[in-house]
């Protein structure tokens, strides 16, 4: 049920008074909450200088959106999408608060954090370039739009890996998919090849288990979290392949038909028959866009200290993108509130020197 964004109230959507702000509707409890949010939200679009630019719009990027909104710092988030990885995870069990809540589910439950309780001014855009000026950072996105601040979180996530073999391109999205899916209709009754071995590809095998008739999972080792192993080992139709590589990708005119593996260090092969492949081999971090300001890892993440700080005064960077280690919803989040403290924090020193 929606919230009063004034006074929080949960309100009915049928007899709520409603009113619309930056192309979303918001649900009152009576004309006097709805008047006093109309003040103080008048329609505009974004303005070009802000204390503080988050990018990113994952549970690290609108945890930090949210908690410096709290903090009333004027900020303004840049976000190619809502919800980042956390949007396709079907299963989260590991949240607190949650015994149990999709990912959709959760990112819902952001976004009217960010939108609806907060109002945190936005813009689904790419941050394209992030450049540092006299007094603070100068943003330009996708549309060529720029725009300036006296800080910069940077929440930008990670990607996932491509296997790089012959007919992975072919057949992606013609049944070769990253990470899992929503509809998994089209491989009922047939048989799945899941690639790699970490949680996520666990957590397919077992979206799997119901719908195809066979799963062969392919991973070089499995790493999964032990509790997430263990249950499916109860999954007598998933056959592993331990230290097997996939070669190539096979299929005709309709799709994907098949995979090829071949055991490391041995001549060893199999052809395994697929009406869906679910590759799950990590994620790199998406940190091009501060790649030439802040110090980045051999892993390619953004080296953070203990309060998300880099080595650029002004410049943090919060959740998966980061050295910081654990990349899970709830730590990134955390990351993410603790970068928004710092932040203020540098933003309230500058203050007293201006
Ligand atoms: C399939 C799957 C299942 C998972 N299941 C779980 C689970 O059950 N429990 C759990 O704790 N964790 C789970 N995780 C991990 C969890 O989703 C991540 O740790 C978490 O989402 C990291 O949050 P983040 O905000 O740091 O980054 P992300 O979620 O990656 O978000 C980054 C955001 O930044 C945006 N972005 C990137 N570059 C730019 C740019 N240049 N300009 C503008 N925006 C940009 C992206 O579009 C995205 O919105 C799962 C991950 C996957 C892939």
């Amino acid at each position: 049920m929606p919230r009063d964004p004034v006074c929080n109230m949960e309100v009915g959507e049928d007899a709520a008074v409603t009113a619309e702000r930056g192309g979303e509707v918001f649900y009152f409890c009576s004309e006097g909450c709805r008047d006093k949010f109309l003040a103080e939200h008048p329609e505009k679009g974004p303005r070009s200088s802000y204390e503080l630019i988050i990018v990113g719009g994952g549970p690290a990027g609108l945890t930090a959106a949210v908690y410096a909104a709290k903090l009333k710092v004027d900020t303004f988030v840049i976000l190619k999408d809502l919800g980042g990885q956390a949007v396709h995870s079907t299963k989260i069990e590991n949240y607190m608060g949650f015994d149990f809540i999709t990912g959709p589910e959760l990112v819902q439950k952001f976004k009217d954090q960010l939108i609806h309780s907060n109002y945190v001014d936005h813009k689904v855009a790419e941050a394209e370039k992030l450049e540092r000026t006299g007094d603070g950072f100068r943003v330009v996105t996708s549309d060529l739009a720029a725009y300036s601040a006296r800080a910069v979180i940077a929440a930008t996530g990670m990607t996932r890996r491509k296997l790089g073999v012959p007919g992975e391109e072919e057949f992606q999205r013609k049944g070769v998919f990253y990470g899992n899916i929503q509809d998994l209709s089209f491989v009922q009754g047939g048989d799945a090849v899941v690639i790699g071995g970490g949680n996520s590809a666990v957590q397919i095998v077992d979206d799997l288990h119901t719908v195809a008739r066979k799963t062969h999972v392919v991973a070089q080792s499995f790493r999964a979290d032990p509790a997430v192993l263990k249950k499916s080992e109860g999954f007598a139709a998933a056959v592993k392949y331990e230290g097997w590589k996939v070669e190539r990708i096979e299929g005709d005119a309709s799709g994907v038909r098949g995979v090829h593996i071949r055991k490391a260090g041995a001549r060893e092969t199999a052809a395994l028959p697929a009406a869906g492949v679910f590759v799950a081999i990590g994620l790199h971090p998406n940190s091009g866009l501060v790649a030439g300001l802040a110090r980045l890892n051999d892993r390619g993440e953004v080296v953070i200290g203990p309060d998300c700080s880099t080595d650029v005064p002004g410049l943090f960077a919060a959740g998966d993108v980061t050295s910081a280690f654990g990349k899970r919803i709830v730590i990134a989040s955390g990351e993410g509130a603790k970068a928004a403290l710092a932040a203020r924090q540098y933003i309230l020193s500058l203050r007293r020197h201006d």
